[in-house]
């Protein structure tokens, strides 16, 4: 065992430390989420410049588990698991692309996009999940009583979760709104295995339905107000600091539904400030989709004065980007501190900015899924706004592998989407098999 320590605390601040074997998900005392904090003394026993360098020979290692960008980070994440717990795709590690074409169209001179749906299941899912199932596998070989793991899905979170259940030998349970998830995000937990509850409601629906049948704790709950997805997901900001040889971006755009994920980006950053990696922080702008946009309205009203009680939830209507179709998020008030952490801004994206920015980004050679399109979207707008400038150097996180919407891009060159407009359109010219056809058609396509 390590000096390391890592256990549950409650956001509010009440007293009380709850051990990460513990299956405990809020505070007893107010209620309110629990998060994973580390002790900041044994892990200062290192300066900032020696974490760089460890972290930095890490990536030479291509072997079990450190060649995880999780695990190779894996005394601020979860420092005491042992390795015969650890239960990886060897995820994490995604590359940091410098979009230099389509950054000239935003009129920006730094773009880079932090691939994290270069995953196993195809989206950054699999960071936290990693983390959450490896915890359970140690708590399971030591003995706790647990039958299952379980989630309410928007498709990817379950995909993860059967995955990582499977490599495991852990069943699992994953309730989705039904006709609101792709063919591709519903085939991954049916294929792995899991048992799959198609509810005829959306995902704050399925949210609910999961909260009651995980109550008596035989049954752990793997959605991300168990904060120790978030652990695994904070990896993202430690992650792309490194690849700017430890340099700070000025901006993160990050795109937000249940809003885990802004929380642990923010964490991220707060950590390296903490430990001496870094010494500035980004900003940090949340995009949301205009049909699913509860954050976005709170921050018209203006986040200062944010209390829980006066948060109002929306009906999240259907959109493209169906990751992030949630009216009532978990997290928002993490994320709504992480705002206020990070001079943080929200901006909102209409289905038809979301298809075409897709298309035209498609087009400067990315392949993005639609939750990545309300980002650039967003991006777009804050640039053109001047919240953004030129100048500065900005990170957009894509959240899933494009390959996972494929329906819905050929929808929009088939000029078959509802509603929407398809400007940026190419589509396949079916030709006889006779090379004077084929030549007359390149004569007036080239
Ligand atoms: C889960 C998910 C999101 C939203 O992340 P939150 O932590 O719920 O805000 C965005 N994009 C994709 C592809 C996702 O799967
Ligand atoms: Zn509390």
């Amino acid at each position: 065992m390590s000096n390391y320590q890592a256990y549950f605390r409650c956001i509010s601040g009440c007293a009380g430390k709850h051990s990460l074997d513990e299956v405990v998900y809020h505070c007893p005392t107010c209620g309110n989420l629990l998060e994973v904090h580390h002790e900041l003394t044994p892990l200062q026993e290192q300066n900032g410049t020696q974490w760089k360098k460890k972290f930095d020979e890490r990536r030479q290692d291509y072997r079990f588990p450190m060649a995880s960008g999780i695990w190779s980070k894996k005394e601020w994440i979860l420092p005491n698991i042992e390795d015969q717990d650890i239960v990886t795709t060897f995820e994490g590690f995604t590359p940091l692309l410098p979009a230099e074409r389509f950054a000239r169209s935003l009129d920006l001179s730094e773009l880079y996009i932090k691939q994290c749906g270069n995953t196993h299941t195809g989206s950054f899912k699999d960071l936290g999940m990693t983390v959450l199932v490896s915890q359970v596998k140690a708590m399971i070989r030591k003995g706790k009583k647990i039958r299952a793991v379980a989630a309410a899905s928007t498709g990817d979170t379950s995909a993860a979760l059967s995955a990582y259940a499977a490599l495991a030998g852990i069943p699992s349970l994953v309730f989705l709104p039904r006709n609101k998830v792709s063919i591709a995000q519903l085939i991954q937990p049916v294929a792995n295995g899991a048992i799959v509850l198609s509810l005829d409601t959306d995902f704050d629906g399925c949210m609910a339905m999961v909260k009651k049948i995980t109550a008596d704790n035989s049954i752990y709950l793997a959605n991300s107000m168990n904060s120790l997805r978030v652990e695994g997901q904070k990896s993202i900001a430690i992650e792309m600091v490194q690849q700017l040889g430890w340099q700070v971006p000025d901006w993160v755009v990050i795109p937000g539904g249940n809003l885990g994920n802004v929380s642990a980006l923010g964490k991220g950053f707060q950590m390296m400030l903490d430990l001496g990696l870094i010494q500035k922080k980004p900003r940090i702008a949340v995009a949301q989709a205009q049909q699913a946009n509860p954050l976005y309205r709170a921050f018209q009203k203006g986040l200062d004065n944010f209390s829980l009680p006066a948060f109002e939830a929306v009906q999240a209507q259907k959109t493209l980007a169906s990751a992030i179709q949630i009216g009532n998020p978990v997290s928002i008030e993490k994320a709504v501190k992480t705002l206020l952490s990070f001079q943080g801004v929200v901006e909102e994206a209409t289905e038809q900015e979301i298809a075409d920015i897709s298309a035209r980004a498609d087009r400067a050679g990315l392949f993005v899924c639609p939750h990545t399109a309300v980002t650039l979207a967003a991006l777009e707008k804050l640039r053109q706004q001047q919240v953004i400038q030129k100048q500065d150097q900005v990170i957009v996180i894509s959240t899933a592998h494009g390959l996972k919407f494929s329906e819905q891009k050929v929808q929009y060159h088939e000029g078959t989407l509802e509603q929407i407009t398809s400007s940026y359109k190419n589509q396949p010219v079916s030709l006889p098999n006779d090379e004077k056809a084929v030549r007359e058609a390149l004569a007036s396509l080239l």
